[in-house]
């Protein structure tokens, strides 16, 4: 599951510059943390897997996905690579219908590298600026319109909208503008809803918010990184787009900013800063797999089953693995979720005593350094998940009269980037397919994991038969309906939680997997997930905490669900309203 929202990161950063630290979180889970789990083995010897969906075939599966070598999995990274390799190979082996592109069982995804050009700047005249110091160039896609020969333009005061001079009067300039007070965000320091901006000057050549000097350095750093963006299809045309210092914004109108009237015209810039794209090492895959159906009609039709094979890579900066997993199971019970907690003294004593508790007992080997974001659960868990449901299918002599199309997207972690360009190039018909399963974090939801939080803002914790379900009645009250009565008809029913389903959520969940891609488009889905936990994209997700039989269970409901769709006379009826696909995502 992607982390909850870039505005959050931003309030990370500026927690950790010391300014506003939040208080730590409290645990409130049903019961206390069991220690002893760091006493596990980290090692699993893999036996041959089964067409039964078994406890045993996926921790197999999730020692070999979530290992060390395999580097975090990141997006067109080495070890993404190789993950995805693993799912193909078991694909193959199984006997599945390659359903990628040109006859493999991959769908590359254009993903780029972007990165500021070095050799471009900002100037005024024989001026030259310095990026990262006296600008900050936002990345805005190489649509971004040029700057030689432009004039700026003083435009106004962003959150006195009064102050602004016209659309119109910004067209083919640039557009310097000031920042009141009231308009930078808590905890951004500077920055402003860029959408905004550009949406009231979209026919300028250029925007540049005189903020700079309030933006957090961290925050300038996190810009300054190089990223990785697809592109599918040519950049809009938009104006370039950049944060500078009072002292830029002055010599850009040849006047002091704060004595000038709004429409008062500057002085023409002589250069273009810009961002610069480089094809990625390492492909970003989706894979991609058919198993059809047994009605020579139906089987026409695709019920699809998804997760995720990215995970967020690794970090350069190691951690003990048991402070961090004592700190976060006490005071982060949200992961990444929440903010780090700055410990007083006594709760300090009492996460020490712990630790050297538990550092006597593993002989000191539980403080191994750790770097590596394993994901077992982030998304290893609903990965090797439907793994085992397409075994179980493909060993099955009567399939049901539905297709069955399995989909392990890449670049979730990133934004949803490979669900959004598989729904957007999809390799079977998009209206063919039915309904969407996914299956993103299915491993915990234990009594001691805070597995959600209400709208309310109280946390709670799993059960010996939990499981969330999202969305399953946002676009088909029958596939909701559909849900629910298999599972009771069930041995053991799993119990259904939907309160993080909650209709303006603050966590916002419904937007935060690959699901949404399908929903989009008017794809009836389910997103099934055990919920979130301390060790939630952190170091501490690894295979040695995972109940795989609760992942078996719901493995096999899954498989399950599928068949019951795959068998009825019906595509399950859509009786809610669609949404825009182009839009943003409401929960
Ligand atoms: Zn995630």
């Amino acid at each position: 599951m992607k982390l909850l929202r870039i505005s959050s990161l931003l309030l990370v950063v500026a927690g950790s510059a010391g300014a506003q630290q939040a208080a730590t979180t409290p645990r409130d889970a049903a019961v206390p943390p069991a220690w002893d789990v760091l006493l596990r083995p980290r090692t699993h010897v893999p036996k041959p897997t089964t067409s039964a969906i078994t406890a045993e075939d996926l921790r197999t599966r999730l020692y070999i996905f979530a290992d060390d070598s395999m580097q975090g999995r990141l997006l067109a990274t080495a070890g993404n690579v190789k993950g995805t390799d693993y799912i193909a190979g078991e694909l193959k082996r199984m006997g599945l219908e390659p359903m990628g592109e040109n006859g493999t069982y991959f769908q590359t995804v254009n993903i780029v590298d972007r990165s500021y050009d070095s050799a471009t700047r900002l100037s005024v005249g024989s001026t030259n600026f310095a990026p990262w110091t006296d600008y900050v160039l936002r990345d805005q896609g190489s649509g971004a319109r040029s700057l030689d020969g432009v004039q700026a333009v003083f435009g106004g005061t962003w959150g006195d909208s009064a102050s602004l001079i016209d659309a119109t009067q910004a067209s083919g300039k640039l557009v310097v503008l000031r920042l009141s007070p009231s308009s930078a965000s808590p905890g951004t320091g500077g920055g402003v809803n860029r959408s905004q901006v550009t949406r009231r000057f979209s026919t300028a050549a250029g925007i540049a918010v005189a903020s700079l000097e309030a933006m957090a350095p961290q925050l300038v750093q996190i810009y300054q990184q190089k990223n990785q963006l697809v592109k599918d299809g040519t950049d809009p045309s938009v104006p370039s787009f950049m944060y500078v210092t009072q002292r830029v914004a002055n010599s850009l109108l040849n006047a002091s900013i704060d004595s000038l009237k709004s429409g008062a015209a500057g002085a023409t810039v002589s250069s273009t800063p810009r961002y610069r794209e480089a094809p990625v090492e390492f492909p970003g895959r989706n894979v991609v797999a058919v198993i059809r159906g047994s009605d020579p009609k139906l089987r026409e039709q695709y019920i699809a089953i998804g997760a995720h094979n990215d995970h967020v890579g690794f970090s350069t900066r190691p951690v003990a693995h048991d402070s961090i997993y004592v700190i976060n199971h006490l005071f982060r019970t949200g992961g990444a979720d929440d903010r780090p907690p700055q410990l007083d003294a006594a709760q300090q004593a009492q996460v020490n005593a712990l630790i050297a508790d538990i550092r006597r007992r593993s002989n000191g080997t539980s403080a191994r350094p750790d770097s590596i974001y394993n994901g077992a659960d982030d998304d290893g868990s609903g990965s090797v998940s439907a793994l085992e449901i397409a075994q179980y299918f493909a060993a099955q002599k009567v399939k049901p009269k539905r297709s069955l199309l399995f989909v392990w997207h890449v670049g979730e972690e990133e934004g949803l980037y490979g669900s959004e360009w598989f729904t957007d190039h999809p390799t079977v018909p998009r209206d063919s397919i039915v309904a969407q399963l996914n299956m993103d974090m299915i491993g915990r939801g234990s009594a001691a994991d805070n597995t959600g939080i209400t709208k309310e803002g109280h946390r709670y914790s799993g059960n010996p038969n939990y499981v969330q379900l999202v969305g399953s009645r946002r676009l088909s009250t029958e596939l909701g309906d559909l849900a629910e009565t298999v599972n009771k008809s069930g041995k053991s029913p799993l119990s259904f939680d939907y309160l993080m389903d909650a209709n303006g959520h603050p966590t916002n969940i419904y937007c935060r997997s690959d699901h949404y891609e399908y929903a989009r488009y008017g794809i009836p889905i389910i997103f099934f997930t055990t919920g979130g936990h301390a060790d939630y994209h952190q170091v501490t997700d690894e295979p040695q905490y995972i109940d795989y039989d609760r992942m078996a269970r719901v493995a096999q409901y899954v498989a399950d669900l599928a068949t019951k769709i795959g068998n009825l006379d019906h595509r399950p009826v859509v009786d809610k309203e669609k949404p825009d696909p182009k839009g943003q995502c409401v929960q």
